[in-house]
């Protein structure tokens, strides 16, 4: 909290806090060069059949590689995009980054069903009139069959939605592109509102995993989750599950009937080549 100090001084009560908003400013002024300049990367976290091991996609991630503060985390940039509404371009450069690099792992990797790639999309982008176009251009452009797309919404944006914001994904869906329902369990969806929503996965968020870390699991824990699961399964969703991170919880996870993992316990976050190599070690052994 700032004090007036007699003319134009303030007195500075918490000079961290002050930092920090300065940094928050700074890092905002700075992203429509960041992106202009290259800054930013993608990491892709391997997506893992939880019924044979095998690795069948990844998630992209994306991260600033900042001049001076080093690789900055999504959480820290991504609310400060979708204030500006860099979002939307920032958004359309990891989705055809991706695209493209999905394609590739297509075309190196041959053999077995194509690997997939699963880009996260902000509610900014959802109410941008022209992704629908902006994605038909991008899968075109990088010859990824819309298939081997998934795309992540958060529950939070989803809920109170009306028809007007789901149609392009409802469009989307129709064209073969999967949308995934993310971080599934922290927003207070109506359950009974699936049923309406164009997706075909359910992220449940970490939060449940979390609570399976401890052994014996949480009892009240694990009965939400096999709820869930049966749920999504009787409409017909898939359930992946975020931050597995001990092979027991991928053992708990898989005869709860969870389909797909994601987490350290697999693989961390890395590069594209990752994915690949872990994909290929799948393919000879699995
Ligand atoms: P998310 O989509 O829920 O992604 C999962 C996050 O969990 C990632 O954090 C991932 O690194 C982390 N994670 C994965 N496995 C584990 C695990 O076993 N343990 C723990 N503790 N964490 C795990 P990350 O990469 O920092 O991304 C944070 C969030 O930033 C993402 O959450 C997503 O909401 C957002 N984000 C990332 N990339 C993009 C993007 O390109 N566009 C948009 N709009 N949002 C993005
Ligand atoms: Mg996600
Ligand atoms: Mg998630
Ligand atoms: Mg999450």
């Amino acid at each position: 909290r700032a004090k007036a100090a007699g003319g134009n001084r303030y007195e500075v009560a918490d000079p961290e806090a002050d930092a920090r908003a300065i940094t928050r400013h700074g890092l905002t002024t700075a992203l429509p060069a960041a992106l202009e300049r290259g800054e930013f990367f993608i990491e892709y976290q391997p997506l893992v059949d939880l019924g044979d091991g095998t690795v069948h996609g990844a998630e992209a991630l994306v991260r600033w590689s900042h001049p001076q503060h080093g690789t900055i985390s999504p959480d820290r940039f991504i609310p400060l995009a979708e204030h500006t509404g860099l979002i939307v371009p920032l958004g359309r450069w990891v989705l055809d980054e991706s695209a493209r690099q999905a394609r590739l792992w297509q075309e190196e990797r041959g053999g077995p069903a194509p690997l997939r790639v699963n880009v996260n999309l902000s509610p900014c982008q959802l109410q941008h009139p022209r992704l629908v176009a902006d994605t038909v251009e991008i899968l075109e452009r990088t010859g990824l069959p819309p298939g081997a797309l998934c795309l992540e919404v958060t529950e939070s944006a989803l809920i109170g939605a009306d028809e007007d914001l789901l149609k392009p994904l409802r469009r989307l869906a129709e064209m073969g592109v999967d949308i995934a329902l993310d971080d599934f369990g922290t927003g207070y969806s109506n359950l009974a509102n699936l049923r309406r929503l164009p997706v075909s996965v359910l992220k449940l968020d970490r939060a449940f995993t979390r609570g399976m870390q401890q052994f014996p699991a949480d009892p009240v824990d694990l009965k939400i989750v096999e709820g869930i699961v049966a749920l999504a399964h009787s409409l017909d969703l898939a359930v992946t599950v975020e931050g597995v991170e001990t092979s027991a919880q991928a053992d708990q996870l898989r005869e709860l009937g969870c389909d797909t993992a994601q987490g350290w316990y697999y693989a961390r976050p890395g590069p594209a080549a990752r994915v690949r190599e872990l994909a290929l070690v799948d393919a000879v052994t699995g």
